[in-house]
């Protein structure tokens, strides 16, 4: 019996889902005599965000049964977290890069955070025993998903051109 404490209560104020993710409490596996950079910090995090993720798919992907596909559909479905607006060429906001309006134009995460953000799981992955052979962030599909949204980058950049010079053709 190790007398466990029982979860505090939640004081259930809102009714709202309390899907509030439980920020792993790492107890003192780690040092803690000093305080994590901030790389440190947001490789942790990044790495819980990616195991959560994968907790969370049907059925559950452990680890160590973890392959670039996960890691793509992880990077898929961080986009719509990201900042970088492509419209679809029936957009009418299409060619702006700040339209006046909501529209529903996938989100693409930014390549220079991508590109972080992999750099810190390949780091993560091999830190928690994984080998530098199997490491799925380091596979060239992950290089492929980097290039894709780096070219819809280049891509919204030159549209954004392409349109105002068919604004002046139409006036
Ligand atoms: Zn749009």
């Amino acid at each position: 019996m190790s007398g466990e404490t029982p979860p505090a209560t939640d004081a259930a104020q809102g009714g709202s889902s309390s899907r509030s993710a439980s920020s792993a409490t790492i107890t003192s596996q780690q040092q803690q005599a000093m305080p994590l950079s901030r790389y440190e910090s947001q490789k942790r995090r990044d790495w819980n965000t990616f195991g959560q993720y994968l907790k969370n798919q049907t059925p559950p992907v452990s680890m160590s049964e973890c392959n670039f596909n996960h890691v793509l559909d992880f990077l898929r479905y961080l986009d719509q977290f990201g900042k970088t607006k492509v419209h679809s060429h029936a957009c009418v906001f299409f060619g702006q890069p700040e339209p006046p309006a909501p529209c529903t134009c996938p989100l693409r995460q930014a390549w220079g955070s991508l590109d972080a953000l992999i750099g810190r799981l390949r780091a993560a992955y091999e830190e928690h025993g994984g080998s530098p052979e199997t490491n799925p962030f380091g596979s060239g599909a992950i290089r492929v998903k980097k290039k894709v949204n780096f070219e819809e980058e280049e891509e919204v950049e030159y549209l954004k051109l392409d349109d105002i010079d068919r604004q002046d053709i139409k006036t």
